[in-house]
């Protein structure tokens, strides 16, 4: 997907200011992410109430426009002016991102448009906005990973499916395998080109497939909740 590169200056300042505008308009009705949001009361809408999710919200959408990568800051960002993606904060601080894509599909399945939710952990956002390099670099590492998921599905090679739901078939943990590999790939192909991988050690410590491979297996293994992890130990042994 690519978009123009030319686009004049007043249009982007008011698309801006708008985003910030409606971005602020949500943080203060709507309670951070939690997995338990759909069985808690609602609780009835505060005015005028600045919440540090708003300040949090306003320093994101800066990193997300200034992202040294298109990937983030054109094709991300667009999707978020255009309100198809929204942002929100996460308040799980074992989470590193996450991206809940809402397809859009004609009567014949075919998909129209890609909608969805990109969520970013308020923990990071914090650390980042202290203007803590590392913390910072790491917040534009989560947001590339993201934006690769988004493109695997908006673009047909991924269904979405494999993102919102555990897999219940070895076809659907390759495609989970594929998915994560390229995403982390990216992730350490942009740290290792700004000499920070060193933050991600853990699976950036190498681009060798083989090595590679392993390396991300330890990481995506501990966070399974179905079977796929059994299969991928099996494949990499082969
Ligand atoms: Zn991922």
């Amino acid at each position: 997907m690519r978009h123009k590169q030319t686009r004049s200056f007043t249009p982007m300042i008011l698309a801006i200011m708008a985003m910030i505008a409606i971005l602020l308009g949500m943080g203060s009705k709507t309670s951070p992410t939690h997995k338990s949001a759909l069985a808690t009361t609602v609780m009835p809408q505060q005015k005028s109430v600045a919440t540090p999710l708003e300040l949090n919200q306003s320093y994101l959408l800066d990193v997300l426009r200034t992202h040294p990568k298109k990937e983030v800051s054109e094709v991300l960002w667009q999707k978020i002016a255009a309100r198809d993606l929204r942002v929100r904060g996460l308040d799980d601080p074992s989470a590193s991102g996450r991206f809940r894509p809402t397809p859009i599909m004609d009567s014949h399945g075919n998909l129209i448009k890609l909608m969805g939710t990109l969520h970013v952990p308020l923990a990071l956002i914090d650390r980042a906005r202290r203007g803590e390099p590392s913390n910072k670099s790491y917040l534009q590492f989560v947001l590339l990973h993201e934006s690769v998921h988004y493109e695997q599905i908006a673009s047909g090679r991924f269904s979405s499916e494999v993102i919102l739901n555990p897999s219940t078939s070895l076809e659907e943990c390759v495609a989970g395998w594929n998915l994560e590999r390229e995403a982390y790939y990216r992730e350490c192909q942009f740290a290792m080109s700004i000499g920070q991988d060193s933050i991600i050690r853990s699976y950036c410590s190498t681009l060798e497939p083989e090595a590679f491979d392993q390396n991300l297996y330890k990481v995506l293994r501990q966070d399974r909740t179905d079977n796929c992890s059994t299969f991928w130990e099996a494949e990499l042994q082969k």
